[in-house]
C-alpha cells in the first residue's frame, strides 16, 4: 500500500511551476462529537491519569530500598518496577523490553494502521489536551479563525495570554510529573516549591515545560507531518489488509451539494460539506486518499457519520477499512478480513519470542551476582617461605533489600588458602553484604610452592549464601613464575 499526498490522476506539471517552498496554512480543527471522539477522550484520560498518578503508588521493599512502585534512581544506579529491581549490569532487560515494545508497535501497525499515532502517542494526547483548553478559551473553529485574523486588541491579548498561561501550566505539570519518576515523589514535590530541589530537577522541569508548550501548543500536527520518523517508515508495515481511515470514493463520488428532498440517483453520497476536513487535526482532506499526514485518529469518521445522519444515509462513507475491502465494496462484493497473514504472523511470532526471552531473563535473574578483577601489578607475590600469593578484587552484588552473609572459597585450586582483608583469622572467610549494595572485597589466594607447576591455573571463586541456599561462581586465574 502506498502513501501519497493524494491519489488523483497525475497531470503533467512544469517543474518551473513548482514552488521551492510553500506556506502551510494554519489548522483550526473543529469540535466534533461521536463515538470515536468519546473513545479518544477516554484513552486520553486514562493515559494522563497513568502519567500523573503512577509515581504516587507505593510498594513496600523493606527498610533499605525506596518504596516508590516505579522509580529510576539515577544516583543509586538502579531502576525499580514493582517487584523488579534493574541494576546497571542488567540493562539488557530494559533493552529487551524496548525491543518487545517496538515489535509490538510494528504488529499493531500492520494490523490496525496508525492507531498508536491517533490514540496513544504522547504528541497526540498532549495536543488534544492543548486544543481542548484552546477551545475553552478562544472558542470553536470559526471563533478562533476570526480571532486569528482580528487586529490587536485588549480582548485578543487577554485570550491569547490566558491560553498561553494555561498551556504553560500544563507544560509545567508535565515536566513536574516527569521528575517524579526519578525522585521520591512525596519528597521532591515540597522541595520543588521551597527551592530545595536540585538544579537538575529545576532544569528538567523548565526544559519539559518549554518543549511541551512548543510541541503540543505551537508545532502540533507539524511534529507528526515533518518531524516524526515513525510516520516516515511505517508505510513499510502497511499492506492491502491494514486497517486505515478511508473515504469510499465508489460511494461518495460524484460529490456535490445536496438539497433536502433531492434524489440521490446519479450522484455520490458526499455532499462536499468539508466537515471531515474541518475537524482534521492535521488539516488534510481524506477524500484525496491515504496520506502520510493522516494519523488515523478517526475524527473525520465521526464528522462524516453525523452528516450522514442528517441527510438520512447510512454511516461509513469514511470509515476504518482496508484497501482490499474498499475495492471489494466498489465491485459490490462482500468485504474480507484477512488478519492472519505472513506479515502479521511474522511480527506476532517475533513479538512472542522476544517477550518470552525478556520474561525468562527476569525470572532467571539471580538475587546475588559476582565479578572478579585479578591484580595485574604485581601479577603475583612470592612470600618468604616460597609460597605464591595472588590478589583479587571481588565485587559482590546483593540485589535484595536484606542483609546477607556469604562464604568465599576458591574451588579448583588444590592446596590454595583464601583470606579476605579484614577476615584474616577466619578459616572460611564470611562477609556480610549490605542490602541493595555492591561490596568490593580484597581477597588473597595463597598457593604452596610445591603446588605450583609453572603455568597459570584456572579456578573459580565460589560465593555461597547458606541462608538462601544460593551459590555464585566466578572464574579467574592464578598466576606465578614460569618454570
Ligand atoms: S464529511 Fe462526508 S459528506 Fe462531508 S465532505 Fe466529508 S466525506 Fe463528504
Ligand atoms: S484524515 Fe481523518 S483520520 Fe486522518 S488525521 Fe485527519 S481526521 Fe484524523
Amino acid at each position: 500500500m502506498s502513501m501519497t499526498m493524494n491519489n488523483r490522476t497525475p497531470t503533467t506539471i512544469d517543474e518551473a511551476d513548482i514552488p521551492v517552498w510553500s506556506h502551510k496554512p494554519k489548522t483550526f480543527p473543529k469540535k466534533v462529537k461521536g463515538p470515536i471522539r468519546n473513545l479518544k477522550w477516554a484513552v486520553m484520560a486514562v493515559l494522563l491519569a497513568i502519567y500523573w498518578g503512577v509515581p504516587w503508588f507505593r510498594f513496600d521493599r523493606g527498610p533499605f530500598a525506596p518504596d516508590q512502585a516505579i522509580l529510576i534512581d539515577l544516583p543509586g544506579r538502579k531502576a525499580y518496577f514493582l517487584w523488579f529491581e534493574i541494576w546497571p549490569q542488567e540493562v539488557y532487560i530494559v533493552t529487551g523490553l524496548l525491543i518487545v515494545a517496538a515489535i509490538g508497535l510494528f504488529f499493531v501497525t500492520a494490523m490496525l494502521g496508525r492507531v498508536w499515532c491517533g490514540y496513544a502517542c504522547p504528541q497526540t494526547v498532549w495536543t488534544d489536551l492543548f486544543m481542548l483548553v484552546e477551545r475553552w478559551i478562544e472558542g470553536d473553529r470559526a471563533q478562533r479563525m476570526k480571532l486569528d485574523r482580528a487586529p490587536f486588541s485588549m480582548k485578543k491579548l487577554g485570550k491569547r495570554t490566558a491560553k498561553f498561561a494555561a498551556w504553560a501550566f500544563i507544560g509545567m505539570m508535565t515536566g513536574g510529573a516527569w521528575i517524579l519518576y526519578f525522585n521520591d515523589a512525596p519528597t521532591v514535590v515540597p522541595e520543588l516549591f521551597t527551592g530545595e530541589a536540585g538544579t537538575a530537577v529545576y532544569a528538567t522541569v523548565a526544559f519539559l515545560t518549554f518543549s511541551t508548550f512548543l510541541m503540543a501548543g505551537i508545532a502540533r500536527e507539524n511534529v507528526c507531518t515533518f518531524m516524526c520518523p515513525y510516520a516516515r517508515f511505517q508505510s513499510a508495515m502497511f499492506d492491502q489488509d491494514t486497517m486505515v481511515v478511508s473515504y469510499h470514493p465508489a460511494r461518495g463520488e460524484k460529490r456535490g451539494k445536496h438539497k433536502a428532498g433531492e434524489s440521490w440517483d446519479g450522484r455520490g453520497h458526499c455532499i462536499d460539506c468539508r466537515q471531515c476536513v474541518d475537524v482534521c487535526p492535521t488539516g488534510i482532506d481524506i477524500r484525496d486518499g491515504l496520506q502520510m499526514s493522516c494519523i488515523s485518529c478517526g475524527l473525520c469518521v465521526d464528522a462524516c457519520n453525523s452528516i450522514m445522519d442528517k441527510v438520512g444515509l447510512p454511516h461509513g462513507l469514511i470509515s476504518y477499512d482496508t484497501e482490499r475491502n474498499i475495492e471489494l465494496k466498489a465491485c459490490g462484493q462482500k468485504p474480507k478480513w484477512n488478519l492472519l497473514r505472513l506479515r502479521t504472523i511474522g511480527y506476532g511470532v517475533v513479538f512472542a519470542l522476544a517477550g518470552l526471552g525478556v520474561l525468562y531473563a527476569l525470572m532467571a535473574r539471580q538475587p546475588m551476582d559476582a565479578s572478579v578483577l585479578a591484580d595485574r601489578n604485581p601479577l603475583f607475590v612470592r612470600l618468604s617461605n616460597g609460597d605464591l600469593r595472588n590478589g583479587y578484587t571481588l565485587k559482590l552484588l546483593n540485589k535484595t533489600p536484606e542483609l546477607h552473609a556469604v562464604e568465599i572459597a576458591a574451588v579448583g585450586l588444590t592446596g590454595a588458602e583464601v583470606t579476605v582483608l579484614g577476615h584474616e583469622t577466619e578459616a572460611v572467610p564470611t562477609v556480610e553484604l549490605a542490602p541493595d549494595a555492591v561490596a568490593a572485597i580484597r581477597v588473597f589466594v595463597r598457593l604452596p610452592e610445591a603446588d605450583w607447576k609453572g603455568s597459570p591455573l584456572d579456578f573459580d571463586f565460589v560465593v555461597t549464601d547458606h541462608g538462601r541456599n544460593l551459590t555464585v561462581s566466578v572464574p579467574t586465574r592464578f598466576e606465578g613464575p614460569a618454570k
